[in-house]
């Protein structure tokens, strides 16, 4: 009981209304070469490093050889792009692969940059290399920060070259065209269910909503309106619990539309994104949103629980009673105020959280937007203050600040705030080592700087993949003490200013 295909098997760009997928082919590329795999990931699908050096892996994972048996195709969906209904997106340059089934866990693979689709829309399909290293260091990172996330297999070049605008220069320019193998035990997002409804196909709505719970909600139980408003609670805890990790770690997507929200809620399409250096509330990487700024940093909690409206009104014609979607949409409000209070305070090594924290929380988070402080250097310092106020906290972190000239008016509010969370720290039970070792296992030391991706992309242009590899082994311990990669644990230096992320 499948959901119709695109009769349609071109991959030329088009308008697909009788199906709700279509058959494609990737492209073949001039001269395939690996640049890195994932060994983890390796590991994880069962796939030994004698068949990831073989010449197979590499044609299969740029698209240039299909496996037998097996059909490539793009999946429609659709979604609302800042805000407003934007009909067939789909695919438009990802080409699903196959499945594998390994340790009891089910894998999805696709290929991101493998050439034109039916849903490619005024683009071409392609992936350059400097959008593929973000994508692959970072989702590989987030992974290993303990955040729900898509994950990468392999990145290699195509051969192929591939003209951009470059946003940074705003001269079009060619670059080298690359192809990230991505993998996630599913790459439905909220668009694929909002596609139906909007084309009034409930049948079809069904189907892809009983299939989901079969295969990834299985403890729901059977299909039923009682188990379609569980399914959609489940969504809505996941996407809540994601975000939650994002704001811990200073993880800004930059481009949070229907279409780039998991069903399963995994962080997914790497395009604009970046880190908070100095903590702003108002901060966004993405260069298109500046003047709205709908996606960034503060936003995000609540875009999550917009976009869980837009998903509630998709499977509304399930249910067809509007109650158990308020309430659960109600729930994610009262969720959110309880974790995220219950992350900042881990973040400040308190255990026990109490109501009284926030305005410890808000108060800190007023000094933090001071001199522009820098969130990842700055939690790792704290972890060194001591409750008894011995350690000076304002001289462990005047390092972390970028504007360094603070008025003696700020410095006194910094003052006051050390004193207060001694004050609150006395009342814990454990000791300054205890809790030291509490943050450091939550507040992440490195991670993956825009300015740090540059420097590997720019590297990788030239031929040389060292800061690749580098960066890939550094962030697979983002919680440790690495020695060797002190020289990663720095704020962004000052020509890295203005330099924000691209996506194409
Ligand atoms: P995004 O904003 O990156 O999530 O992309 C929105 C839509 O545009 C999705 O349907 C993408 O598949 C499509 N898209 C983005 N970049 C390309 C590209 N280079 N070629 C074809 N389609 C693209
Ligand atoms: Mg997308
Ligand atoms: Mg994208």
């Amino acid at each position: 009981d499948k959901l119709p295909a695109d009769p349609n098997t071109e991959n030329s760009r088009r308008q697909v209304t009788t199906g709700y997928y279509s058959y494609v082919t990737p492209k073949k590329t001039a001269n395939p070469q690996l640049i890195h795999t994932s060994d983890e990931l390796l590991n994880d699908l069962g796939i030994s490093p004698k068949e990831a050096n073989a010449e197979d892996f590499l044609k299969v994972f740029t698209g240039n050889a299909v496996l037998a048996e097996t059909k490539p195709y793009a999946m429609l969906y659709g979604g609302h792009q800042f805000g407003n209904w934007a009909g067939q997106l789909g695919d438009g340059r990802a080409i699903n692969l196959f499945e594998i089934d390994h340790n009891e866990q089910h894998w999805a693979l696709q290929l991101k940059g493998a050439g034109e689709t039916p849903y490619s829309r005024s683009a071409d399909g392609l992936a350059v290399l400097r959008s593929s290293i973000r994508e692959y260091l970072m989702s590989e990172a987030m992974y290993h920060l303990g955040i729900p996330t898509t994950r990468a297999l392999s990145l290699a070049l195509t051969g192929d070259q591939v003209l951009r605008d470059v946003m940074y220069d705003g001269n079009p320019a060619y670059e080298k065209g690359a192809v990230v193998c991505r993998v996630a035990p599913s790459f439905l997002r909220f668009g694929n269910f909002q596609i139906f409804t909007a084309r009034n196909d409930i049948n079809g709505l069904q189907k892809l909503v009983d299939f989901t719970i079969t295969n990834h909600f299985p403890e729901l139980g059977e299909p039923s309106k009682e188990t379609y408003l569980a399914f959609f609670k489940n969504v809505t805890r996941q996407t809540l619990e994601t975000i939650i990790h994002w704001q811990r770690v200073g993880f800004v997507h930059g481009v949070m539309n229907t279409d780039n929200m998991s069903i399963l809620g995994l962080t997914i399409d790497y395009g604009p994104y970046g880190w908070l250096e100095g903590f702003e509330w108002g901060w966004t990487p993405n260069t298109t949103d500046r003047q709205h700024k709908r996606y960034r940093f503060g936003n995000q909690p609540n875009i999550g629980l917009w976009n869980l409206y837009q998903l509630a009104n998709a499977l509304y014609p399930l249910v067809e009673e509007a109650d158990g979607f308020e309430e659960i949409l109600d729930e994610y409000k009262t969720d959110y105020a309880e974790k995220s209070l219950q992350m900042m305070a881990d973040k400040l090594g308190i255990t026990n959280p109490e109501e009284t924290d926030l305005k410890l929380i808000a108060d800190l988070e007023d000094c933090l937007q001071l001199s522009e402080t820098d969130m990842t250097i700055f939690f790792r310092k704290l972890a060194d203050f001591k409750k008894d106020n011995s350690v000076a906290g304002y001289d462990l972190i005047t390092e972390t600040f970028y504007l360094p000239e603070l008025t003696s008016e700020q410095e006194k509010q910094w003052n006051e705030w050390f004193a207060s969370y001694a004050r609150r720290l006395q009342q814990e039970t454990n000791s300054d080592v205890q809790r030291k070792k509490a943050m450091n296992a939550i507040n992440p030391k490195y991670v993956l700087r825009n300015y740090m991706a540059q420097l590997a992309i720019d590297k990788a242009d030239a031929g040389d993949y060292s800061l690749v590899n580098t960066f890939y082994t550094m962030l697979k311990k983002p919680y440790d003490d690495q020695p060797e990669y002190e020289e990663w644990f720095v704020k962004r230096p000052d020509w890295a200013r203005d330099k924000v992320g691209c996506s194409m």
